[in-house]
């Protein structure tokens, strides 16, 4: 498997050119050069085949050239060792729980396997590597415990100072060692930009192997197929030969992206619903055919606070850039915070299900969008103790109960760094770690 690059370059890497790249030469992003379809047989047994075996199977395509069967095994392996279970909230509506990992969110997954996959294919360390990555929240902290005391690789984390919550800013700052977090005095996209100017910047680059773990990173979009095959295996087991909708909360467009490169290897799914927050490029797009990106507007639901989707890209490729044809199985759904907040209280009242923040868009959007004759799952991408301060605004009982169950009111307890938003303090930086 090569991987192609969507700028006007048609760059072709290999997989490991493309995890240590991040972003081509010119700036646009990696796609394997073609998705490759399952045989038949696979979708008559995989609703048999344990989390880790289906993602053998998914994967190996994907990295056969570089990495034996074994290595893949362990990688996986290490990976997939937390569950995912489908849970029923109400009548057609599931919940896909991505939340058990060490961070609490989906993110877990990617990060980990990334992590993994740059140590089994970085060549001889003779430059000092540095992971350099923008997060909005969840992100980071997925990253930082992903690679935390991996030999060799220092991590450089950039949030927006103040805009992520204390839980998630504790689960970066707290590590140490070869982790270094840094509050910038902006917001996510000023992070994000801050970050794609480092790889652009080749003066640097002959100093630092410079390397992304961001969602533009394919190390972390092939893995996040992997739980979309599980989630459509776990329900064929109690409605075998559904084809369910799938709806998943969406920010940079990374997770929704691998769901529909799943689709493209054959798995059987209806159509995608993309919820979003009031941040609404795509819900607009689809609409009246204007890709229009505007300011980052901040919303309860912050890990999807992103005003220019970067992985958007990546799924118009998918559907050779046709808006008609994306809109065949594709739609998306935007949602104010107001609705955030009364579908975690009625969720909580009417099910006794207790949503996060962004869970929250996938349920409404899901339930919003539903046919009588369909069911359906949405992706819980976080646990909802990541988001106690905003729980608390419907529910105080339950934002009190998850704190003290998981002690999330511990505060960042070491110093904080942080820097304006300027280039020059970021190189800096980067030469001296
Ligand atoms: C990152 C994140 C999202 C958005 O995922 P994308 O791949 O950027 O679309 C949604 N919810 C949570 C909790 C996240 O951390």
């Amino acid at each position: 498997m090569k991987y192609i690059s969507l700028g006007k370059d048609k760059q072709i890497v290999t997989l490991s050119e493309g995890i240590f790249k991040g972003l081509a030469d010119d700036g646009s992003l990696f796609m394997p050069e073609e998705i490759p379809i399952l045989d038949p047989s696979f979708y008559n047994r995989f609703t048999d085949l344990s989390l880790q075996e289906i993602a053998y199977n998914v994967l190996l395509p994907y990295v056969e050239d570089e990495l034996n069967g074994d290595a893949l095994k362990k990688i996986v392996q290490e990976t997939f060792s937390f569950p995912i279970p489908l849970e029923n909230i109400c009548g057609p509506i599931y919940s896909l729980e991505l939340f058990h990992g060490p961070t609490q969110a989906f993110k877990d997954v990617g990060a980990r396997f990334l992590s993994r996959l740059m140590s089994h294919l970085h060549p001889v360390k003779k430059r000092k590597m540095v992971v350099l990555t923008a997060t909005s929240g969840d992100t980071g902290g997925a990253v930082a415990h992903g690679f935390y005391k991996v030999p060799g690789i220092e991590v450089v984390i950039l949030y927006p100072k103040g805009k992520i919550s204390p839980y998630q800013e504790n689960q970066m700052t707290s590590l140490g060692h070869n982790i270094h977090a840094i509050a910038v005095e902006g917001v996510f996209d000023d992070c994000q930009n801050l970050v794609k100017r480092a790889f652009n910047d080749g003066e640097l680059r002959k100093e630092v192997m410079i390397t992304s773990a961001n969602s533009i990173n394919l190390g972390r979009l092939l893995p996040q197929m992997v739980y979309y095959f599980w989630g459509v295996a776990a329900l064929r087991k109690k409605m075998p030969g559904i084809n369910p909708v799938i709806c998943v909360p969406s920010g940079n467009f990374g997770n929704i992206t691998a769901a529909v490169m799943a689709f493209r290897m054959g798995l059987p799914v209806k159509r995608f619903v993309a919820a979003t927050n009031v941040n609404d490029v795509v819900p607009r797009y689809l609409n009246d055919g204007i890709y229009d990106p505007r300011q980052t507007i901040e919303t309860y639901a912050n890990a999807m606070d992103v005003g220019n989707p970067n992985n958007f890209p990546r799924l118009f490729h998918l559907f050779n850039k046709d808006l008609d044809k994306l809109r065949q199985i594709f739609s998306a759904i935007s949602i104010t915070d107001k609705q955030i907040l009364e579908t975690i209280q009625s969720v909580k009242q009417q099910y006794d299900y207790l949503l996060d923040p962004h869970s929250s868009t996938g349920f409404l959007c899901l339930n919003q969008s539903l046919h009588d004759d369909e069911k359906g799952f949405f992706i819980s991408t976080a646990h909802p103790v990541k988001f106690v301060e905003i729980i608390e605004k419907v529910l105080p009982q339950e934002s009190e109960r998850l704190i003290k169950e998981f002690g999330a009111d511990k505060v960042p307890n070491n110093i904080l760094k942080s820097m304006p938003v300027s280039y020059n303090v970021l190189k800096e930086k980067l030469l001296e770690v």
